[in-house]
């Protein structure tokens, strides 16, 4: 007989979407033991146990009030089909066990790397692992002693230099927080120029056709790169389309669960071929950075599906309005000042004669706004992951505390 832990059992499935759907009853929340429990309590059990502390526990990221962080909600058929991967367990490392799979995560990639201007790639569990690979295979196949970036650069552009052994030069930002090219190095032979498509402390977008003389180009586009599939947003990428590798965090602006991310090439076949490893065992070769992953590209492809480029625009553009909307708002308030323009969603503002804006962040709403420290100064920092946040909220919050405070 079979273990019935490995058998569809719908009962405890359905109880488990019901508590989902926030139909549990009588759920009390208890504490997890210490240690490993030494007996199970059973599946039932378990959900009840869980559901409180991990359903109720949680951040809710569509909630009306989410506008603080990168981390989108995530639409349904995302869910539905993360539960198809939980149960099918394919392994992208090996034909044998994925053969459908696999076949997914190729289409995936090729419906979004020509959106780039990139002839393919892979999926990563995100940026930052897609940043290192993109980096790896450049010092692979340039023989690279440094990488430059901006200041504002993400962290993982220093750690992947650091893991690859590169020098780490870092560049100044211009004032509204893009790469200074009055400091770019002038000789970038040796090296890899990494331009930021949203940095994540302002949303700044660098010019993305610096350093044509660099050695590789690399767009770390984690955050705003999806603005590439909106036709109102796409020319603020210009140039995207002429680096030798970029960067996207699905799990941010294309609205997949963690953990979901692209590194895509111009050139793919040499940058695959430059960070690949055969292995007996293996009838294809291993490529870029993960042994065994899993088929993150299906809950992306089913998204694409639903939603079409159309649908993902909408979604996309509706978060820009609501960063837009809370822009002018915030910019008519003379209390107020806003660091730079809406570029990617990210807005940051500031009460000009506070220095200190933490006891202003516990007065807004929860999830709304997160802090962040720029240029000496203290900001509160919204960012337009949500398309359903409720910016009325918001902006009736900000005018209490100004009313407060004045
Ligand atoms: C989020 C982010 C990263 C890191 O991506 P993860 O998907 O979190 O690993 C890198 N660069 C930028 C600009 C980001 O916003």
């Amino acid at each position: 007989m079979t273990d019935p832990a490995f058998t569809p059992d719908q009962k405890g499935l359905q109880k488990a979407l019901d508590a989902l759907l926030g139909s549990t009853q009588n759920s009390t929340g208890s504490e997890l033991d210490d240690s490993l429990p030494e007996s199970g309590i059973g599946e039932y059990k378990t959900l009840e146990l869980l559901a409180p502390m991990i359903l109720d526990g949680a951040r809710k990221l569509g909630a009306e009030g989410a506008f603080a962080h990168m981390d989108p909600p995530t639409p349904w058929i995302t869910w539905a089909t993360t539960l198809w991967n939980a149960s099918l367990n394919q392994n992208l490392l090996h034909p044998d066990v994925a053969p459908i799979a696999r076949d997914i995560e190729t289409r995936t990639v090729g419906w979004l790397a020509p959106c780039f201007g990139m002839t393919g790639g892979h999926m990563t569990p995100g940026s930052t692992v897609a940043n290192l690979t993109a980096l790896w295979a450049a010092r692979e196949l340039k023989g690279l002693k440094r990488v430059v970036a901006s200041k504002a650069a993400h962290l993982s552009i220093g750690k992947a230099a650091h893991i690859l052994g590169l020098d780490y030069t870092t560049v100044e930002t211009n004032n509204i927080g893009q790469i200074d090219q009055k400091y770019l190095p002038h000789d970038l032979s040796d090296s890899a120029l990494v331009l930021t498509a949203g940095t994540t402390a302002t949303g700044a977008i660098d010019e993305l056709e610096l350093g044509l003389n660099a050695a590789w180009r690399h767009i770390d586009a984690a955050w705003a790169g999806p603005l590439k599939l909106s036709e109102k947003h796409r020319a603020k990428l210009n140039g995207l389309e002429m680096a030798d590798s970029v960067s996207i965090s699905a799990h941010k602006w294309l609205f997949q669960p963690k953990e979901s991310g692209l590194v895509l090439f111009r050139d793919v076949s040499p940058a695959h071929d430059a960070i690949s490893f055969g292995a007996d065992y293996l009838t294809v070769p291993n490529i870029g950075i993960l042994g065994s992953h899993g088929a993150t590209a299906v809950p992306l492809l089913a998204t694409l599906l639903s939603w079409g480029r159309v649908g993902l625009e909408y979604r996309i553009n509706t978060a820009m309005q609501l960063a837009d909307d809370l822009e002018t708002y915030l910019k008519l308030q003379k209390e107020i000042a806003v660091y730079g323009p809406n570029e990617s969603g990210v807005l940051l503002w500031r009460i000009k004669e506070f220095s200190d804006m933490r006891p202003i962040l516990g007065k807004l709403p929860t999830g709304s706004a997160s802090y962040t420290h720029v240029d000496q100064t203290d900001w509160i920092r919204h960012v337009a992951a949500n398309p359903n946040a409720n910016i009325d909220l918001l902006k009736g919050a900000i005018q209490k505390i100004l009313i407060e405070f004045s």
